[in-house]
This record gives structure tokens, sequence and C-alpha cells, in this order.
């Protein structure tokens, strides 16, 4: 089949529609996209939008303009555990008692009981251990559990697990699930390899580089997940792929994904050089190091920028081109 010419013309083909809802994040790259895909005796939907009052307006206005009854949702797919993706999908599945697909490794930031608190004293002691005074912690440790302003958390009756593999049909295509860990452990994209689309809620975006979120695994010794070593993994992995045009989470449709995510690794690329640059100007901790290159920093804005400076360590950590020690309770890097 001949490629078509526009995104509408694709969706409209492959009987998908893109429903784009508000976020209150200015990071995020936009609006969040859900899309409704025609499937037997209804609609299934990949991502299931962020759980305000605007976004929730958002999505029930965007289905009755498209004759979309979310009471006929057949299945609900969550690409990710952020609650820009899964904050309205415990309200969907009731009304329509579709259920909610999610993988096993994203499970715990939007099924069941909320386990934040069990594990806030952990971000604790990493976070001192990278540098971060004491006093910015409390705002940092409270931050996982503001969730509950986007999203209802999924009853684990109505979950079901998504693999690697899997083969989804739907009406007019059919599409491969892809665990792609990067953005968040979990995190899963769906490609149609027939008509060349992949549906890649934040693993890329056209305008922002998706945040490597910084998350532990277990508990003792404090390990990251090292989610932007996966990440490039992940990349690496799409760039195998035949892909067309990439459907992202935030913004509109694009094609030419090649050359965004070359892009992508020269960025990453220069971003460690201005580290190993900061190390030689003495800053040896990730709090110091984030401040060096992002400048100061507390809250929200602090664990972003400071989630990207670890992921960057351990990328060059990796390569070896950093190496780590401890000092005085403390994480220090330096030049290998
Ligand atoms: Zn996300
Ligand atoms: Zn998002």
């Amino acid at each position: 089949m001949p490629a078509p010419s526009s995104s509408d013309a694709l969706l409209a083909s492959l009987g998908i529609s893109r429903i784009a809802l508000p976020v209150p994040f200015a990071d995020a790259g936009g609006p969040v996209n859900v899309y409704a895909l025609e499937d037997d005796g209804g609609w299934a939907l990949f991502d299931c939008g962020i759980g305000t009052e605007e976004g929730e307006a958002a999505l029930r206005a965007g289905a009755a303009e498209r004759s979309i009854d979310l009471r006929r949702c057949t299945r609900l797919f969550v690409s990710h555990g952020h609650v820009d993706h899964y904050g309205l999908a415990q309200t969907l599945s009731e009304e329509s008692g579709a259920r909610v697909f999610i993988h096993p490794a994203d499970a715990p930031k939007a099924v069941g009981p909320d386990g934040w608190d069990g594990r806030a004293h952990l971000y604790r002691a990493f976070l001192l251990r990278a540098g971060v005074p004491a006093e910015q912690l409390e705002r940092l440790a409270a931050m996982g559990r503001f969730t509950g302003k986007y999203s209802r958390r999924v009853d684990p009756e109505r979950a079901l697990p998504l693999a690697d593999g899997q083969r989804l049909r739907f009406a007019r295509f059919e599409a491969e699930v892809l665990h792609l860990p990067g953005h968040t452990p979990g995190l899963v994209c769906l490609f149609d390899a027939e008509h060349g689309v992949l549906f890649a809620d934040d693993h890329i975006l056209a305008r922002t580089s998706p945040n490597p979120f910084l998350e532990l695994v277990g508990e003792q010794p404090l390990r990251t997940r090292r989610a932007l070593v996966h990440y490039f993994a992940s990349i690496r992995r799409v760039l195998t792929l035949p892909v067309e045009w990439v459907l992202p989470g935030h913004g509109e449709p694009f094609q030419d994904v090649r050359p965004l995510l070359e892009r992508l690794f020269g960025f990453y690329a220069r971003r460690q050089d201005k580290l190993l640059a900061a190390m030689d100007g003495g800053a040896d901790t990730a709090y110091a190091l984030t401040q060096s290159l992002f400048g100061a920093h507390d809250g929200p804005r602090l664990y972003l920028t400071l989630s990207e400076v670890v992921g960057n360590l351990e990328v060059m950590e990796d390569a070896g081109r950093v190496k780590r020690g401890e000092v005085d309770g403390l994480e220090r890097w330096a030049r290998a």
C-alpha cells in the first residue's frame, strides 16, 4: 500500500482517532494523546489520559465529537505508569467493563494500593548520598504522593499483563507489543509493521527528550534501575524497525524518526562532555553536577534534572569514562 500523505489520512485508513487532553506539566511535550482504535464491538484505547477534571472533560468531548461511545471500550492499554497515561483507566474500566493492560514492570505505579510511603525512606537515603541537602528532601520525597490528584489507581482484578512480542489485532490493523524500558521500566510501544506505524507514547517525542526518571529497584544496597542505559538500548531497537510514522504520547504524529534519534544521541553526547567538564571544575556529587549543569532548582525540577545527570553518569560508567567512589557517606564521581 502506498504511504498515506498525511497523518489524518493514515489514521482514518487504520481506524485510529487521536484525542488530545491538556496536562498541567510544562515539560511533558504538549497535551497527552489518547488513541481510540476501532475494535471488534467498540474501541480499544491506547493510553487512557490524565485523570484531572479538564483531562476527563476533553476526553469525553473528543470522544462525543467522533461518535465514540466510551461505554463501549473493549480493551484499555496503558503504555507506562505515568499519571497522564493511566489516569482515567479505572474510570473508563468501570464504565465499560474493559480490562486494563499494563506491563508488569510498571503495574506497581498504577495498579493496587500505592506503595510509595513504604519506599520513600529509600529515596531519601539515595538522595542524601547523591549530595542533595537535607532541607530539600521532604519536598522531593513527597512528590511520589502527588499522583492522586491526576489519577485513580486501578483495581488489581481489572488489570492484565502486557508482554513483549504479544500480537494485538484491531479492526483495521495488527500490532506487536514492544517492551522498551527507559523512560520507565515497564514502558511499551505498539508497532504495526505492515504500515510502519509506531505508537511511541513517551519513548520518542518530537520536541522534548523523554526524561529517564530516576527510580530505585529493590531495597539495599540502594540501586537505580539505570534508566538511560536501558533507554539507549530501547532507542537502538527502534532504529532496527521500518518506522514510517510515529504516533507519540504528546503532540502531533510525525515522520523521519531516524534523524530525530540520531540528534538525540548527539544531544546526550554533548551533555556527557559537559558533565566531564564540570567534574574537571571540581563538582563530584550528582547534586553538585546537577547544579553545575542546570543551575539551582528544587522540587520536581530538581528531581528531573538530577535524574538526567544520574542517567548520563551511569551511561558513562558503562562506557568506562567515569567511576564512582564513596567519601564521607557521599557518592562521588570522577573521570575514569
Ligand atoms: Zn511518561
Ligand atoms: Zn507523558
